[in-house]
């Protein structure tokens, strides 16, 4: 063997190009990150049941969509099926950041301050079938190809900066701290604009065969409109306007055939029962012991992109930039 292949960080760099985002390596970089975030779950037994039950309501239908053939064969697959297992965790997380997001593995995670601002289940539901239409869209992996583009080109200028230092350590330090830099940004990936509207197709799709109201499906993104949260016009943002979402939202209701009727069902909790859970998971987020572990897994939920603004909040900003300064200082 020679020295180059001895290299860690070659080593490092072919381990990810043999990735290339497979399912695998996402549920494991997805189970990695969950340990960094899992200071913030709400693990209360009452709250963390109904997030679970009213997530694996929409894994369910998706399920029986793809065994009526929706999504093609890559669905029925029998490596495609950790996407439809019990093991997919559905957390809420104490935040007072207003998201939603997942890591694409078996992990998806809902803020306390989105919970708050739901007025009824069938928004909180719409935000969870978008969340699960990331990972049945395989959005994160998509998000690592590109990541891991940029990630090859650093690792490479590394190796031929190493290789010309030979041993020198200070050299070595310095690339350590440029991929810890780099890593730390898998976990803020962005999802494009397409990947967006694609989870609100599938996402509403899932949701109507789930069972809620169709007609309900865009009310969160009009609840945040109507809050003032769609400030940022169609030309400048990342994201999808939220008043084009809920156009989109409308006309697929409205172009529903007669059967999907038959779907509905009630909600997992009434409408009173749901207001005291949004209560006592502002209860429960005040309660968790405000340590370190704690700071860190809210830093890191501020940091990630918006999944439901048109708009980051000001405080993505900050936790990202507490994050690279993090990276760097290593
Ligand atoms: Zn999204």
């Amino acid at each position: 063997m020679n020295a180059l292949a001895r290299n860690p960080l070659v080593a490092l760099l072919l381990a990810l190009c043999t990735a290339c985002a497979s399912d695998r390596a996402v549920i494991d970089q997805a189970a990695d990150a969950h340990r960094e975030l899992e200071p913030a779950v709400i693990d209360q037994g009452e709250l963390a049941n109904y997030i679970q039950e009213l997530g694996h309501r929409v894994v369910d239908a998706a399920q029986a969509m793809s065994q009526e053939g929706y999504g093609g064969k890559e669905y029925t697959r029998p490596d495609a099926q950790w996407m439809f297992s019990d093991d997919l965790r559905f957390h809420l997380v104490a935040s007072d950041t207003l998201n939603a997001f997942t890591t694409g593995g078996e992990h998806m995670y809902v803020y306390t301050q989105l919970l708050a601002n739901c007025r009824s289940e069938d928004e909180l539901a719409a935000v969870v079938a978008h969340e699960y239409a990331h990972v049945y869209g395989r959005h994160v992996h998509k998000g690592m190809n590109r990541q891991y583009a940029v990630l090859g080109g650093a690792v490479a200028a590394a190796i031929l900066g190493h290789e010309l230092a030979e041993e020198n350590k200070e050299e070595w330090a310095a690339i350590s701290g440029t991929l810890a830099l780099y890593a730390g940004q898998f976990l803020s990936l962005g999802f494009t604009r397409d990947d967006e509207a694609e989870a609100d197709q599938l996402g509403f799709d899932f949701y109507v065969r789930a069972g809620w109201d169709p007609a309900r499906f865009g009310d969160f993104f009009q609840n945040l409109a109507d809050q003032g949260y769609d400030e940022e016009s169609d030309t400048f943002s990342d994201h999808p306007t939220l008043r084009s979402r809920v156009a989109a939202a409308q006309s697929r209701a409205a172009g529903l055939s007669p059967q999907a009727a038959a779907w509905r069902k009630p909600p997992v909790a009434t409408a009173q029962r749901f207001a005291k859970l949004k209560q006592q998971a502002l209860a429960a987020a005040a309660q968790k012991p405000k340590d370190q572990s704690l700071a860190v897994a809210q830093t890191l939920l501020a940091s990630v992109p918006t999944c439901v603004a048109a708009k980051d909040p000001p405080e993505h900003h900050a936790a990202r930039a507490q994050l690279k300064a993090a990276a760097a200082g290593q």
